[in-house]
């Protein structure tokens, strides 16, 4: 079996084998039912034709039920930067695409200012489908969801990672902290060097944390052309 596989089984397996796989037999023992559940067994395998393709269509958690499509990623396959949020919003939800709106827009402005752009980075979030009313991602959904990501991240091999938002930040991190308290330094995700900051959506409630925000692009520019010399 794969590494991220087992990973992946070992996350399920962590959360209690209470998760939602519309396939699996009762009785069947948990590797195989993921195995028959999902089509992602192969997810670490996958280019970005099948990736793509894979998600689409994948049932793996309950959210399948209520979303209108997935919102898989956009941007440069080459980018430096890769920037992780946290799940789709309604207006994302309904666009197929993350961090479109007014906290999509900061985001751009955000990225301008370190001279990068939509289109010269990668954007994805932790989870591909919305959480209905926009409630946090439960530790089942992000579990089934993460071989997705890990796989954009493999296939982009971003220089710095940038993890925006508490929930993202967590998520990646495997931590608890608040935002205030894991910003401002290098964190590392298998090896990518990862900086965290606020989510637009925040900033735009309290654009007081805008320098602070501006501190955090400059850091991961740093760490970014450190990994990357
Ligand atoms: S959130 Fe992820 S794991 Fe759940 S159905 Fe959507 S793509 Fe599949």
């Amino acid at each position: 079996m794969h590494l991220d596989e087992r990973r992946r089984l070992a996350y399920l397996d962590a959360i209690g084998i209470d998760v939602w796989l519309p396939r699996a037999a009762a009785g069947t023992p948990l590797e195989e039912a993921v195995a028959d559940a999902s089509p992602g067994v192969a997810v670490a395998a996958m280019d970005w034709q099948a990736l793509r393709a894979c998600v689409a269509e994948c049932r793996l958690c309950e959210l399948a039920n209520t979303r209108t499509q997935t919102v898989f990623g956009v941007g440069s396959p080459e980018a430096r930067w890769m920037i992780v949020g946290e799940a789709p919003g309604a207006e994302e939800d309904r666009r197929g695409e993350p961090f479109v709106g007014r906290a999509g827009k900061l985001l751009d402005e955000m990225l301008r200012a370190v001279g990068e752009s939509r289109q010269s980075v990668y954007i994805a979030n932790t989870l591909k489908c919305r959480p209905p009313n926009n409630r946090d991602p439960r530790a089942e959904e992000s579990a089934a969801c993460r071989p997705y990501l890990e796989r954009q991240i493999e296939l982009v091999k971003p220089a710095v990672i940038l993890a925006v938002g508490r929930v993202a930040a967590q998520n990646l991190l495997g931590s608890d902290l608040p935002v205030g308290r894991l910003r401002g330094r290098r964190h590392e995700l298998d090896g990518t060097p990862l900086v965290v900051t606020y989510h637009p959506a925040y900033l735009l409630r309290s654009p007081a944390q805008k320098r602070k925000v501006w501190s955090d692009l400059c850091l991961a520019r740093t760490v970014g052309r450190e990994a990357a010399a």
